[in-house]
């Protein structure tokens, strides 16, 4: 028998800050971007169970939280120190696993079916595995037991917050089908208002829908679309599965050393950059550019920064200062590139891409 868990720390950055800064324990407090008296562009990162209740979500623009409660307390992000304590987390929760597979900073897959024979040994394993990660490092987490990654997933969410919850495969489908459909793993926003559009309100009556229209409607999307709504997931916990840089280039039309066209598309590729760093839920340290000359001759030049950041405008200001300070001057360049590396994941990704 297949038995596959997800762990997932809750709210695991505020949770972290409350172990260092006890005082902000039962507080709306949330972590995210320099707010900047409120006038900033940043967002929520995590919000505690508090700030939940009073309708802070994270996602949500600072100067939105602010707005909902004055009383808000503001905590600036510090991914040196999450990736501390998650490095912490996952040693304790390898030690339970057959298999391995950490999906962001706070979430990991553990298949652990040779390790228990059947529920009852599943639940005593991670309700021991649950104690230890209490117990040592004063951190609250949820965990989904299930026969596939998208179940256990699904009951994770379920048995939040500080919970264990198991779903065992004849029950799935009864288990899923009330849910509304947003609520299925892998469903964005968007393909939630669709599938609501189409009249498939609840993930039962997209378990219950004809294959054949869903394909019709959703393309190849469709039909795992409504494997999922039925709780079939056949993919495997995969070990050491990483991303190490995201980057752009881009070859001039006619080679120049025209600043303005140069800072210019350094300018569009980090928007890029950022933007697929964002679906990816990636913040990241270094900075690197490549500059390919007209006589071919490439340099390559980095910057890490003292923290991690999640803003485009920051790539592309160290890429033009790298720029700024290491072109040769009057050199024709072929072609230019922006790259960034040295990352932190800070959310997980969802299993399907958003059909749109
Ligand atoms: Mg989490």
């Amino acid at each position: 028998m297949r038995l596959i868990a997800l762990v997932d720390m809750d709210y695991f950055f505020v949770a972290c800050e409350e172990l260092r800064r006890p005082e902000i324990k039962n507080k709306p407090a949330i972590v995210g971007s320099d707010p900047k008296q409120g006038e900033g562009r940043g967002v929520v990162m995590t919000a505690s169970y508090v700030a939940r209740k009073l309708g802070l979500r994270s996602g949500m623009p600072l100067s939105m939280a602010y707005r909902i409660r004055k009383d808000t307390i503001y905590i600036p992000q510090d991914f040196e120190y999450y990736e501390q304590m998650s490095a912490k987390v996952m040693t304790l929760v390898k030690v339970y696993a057959d298999k391995f597979e950490q999906v962001s900073i706070d979430e990991a897959f553990i298949d652990i079916s040779k390790r228990a024979g059947d529920y009852d040994d599943a639940l005593e394993l991670m309700r021991k595995l649950k104690q230890e990660v209490k117990d040592k490092l004063g951190l609250p987490c949820s965990i989904g037991i299930s026969v596939n990654k998208l179940m256990a997933k699904m009951a994770s969410e379920d048995a939040k917050p500080d919970g264990i919850k198991a779903v065992k495969e004849e029950d799935a489908a009864g288990f899923l089908s009330r849910k509304p459909v947003g609520e299925l793993y892998g469903v964005g926003r968007k393909t939630g208002k669709m599938l609501e559009e189409f009249g498939y309100r609840t993930i039962g009556d997209l378990a219950k829908a004809n294959p054949v229209v869903l394909v019709e409607r959703f393309k190849s999307y469709g039909a795992e679309l409504h494997n999922s709504a039925n709780g079939v997931d056949d993919s495997e916990v995969q070990e050491n599965w990483e991303v190490k840089s995201i980057g752009r280039e881009r070859t001039f039309e006619r080679d120049t050393s025209d600043r303005h066209e140069i800072t210019k598309a350094i300018r569009e590729m980090s928007k890029e950059v950022g933007d697929e760093l964002k679906k990816g839920g990636f913040a990241f340290k270094v900075v690197t550019i490549k500059l390919r000359y007209s006589n071919f001759e490439e340099t390559l030049k980095s910057r890490s920064l003292t923290h991690r950041s999640v803003e485009p405008e920051e790539i592309s200001q160290v890429a033009t200062q790298l720029f700024d300070k290491y072109a040769e001057t009057g050199e024709e360049l072929r072609k230019v590139g922006v790259r960034v590396s040295n990352f932190v994941k800070y959310k997980g990704q969802k299993r399907m891409a958003e059909y749109a």
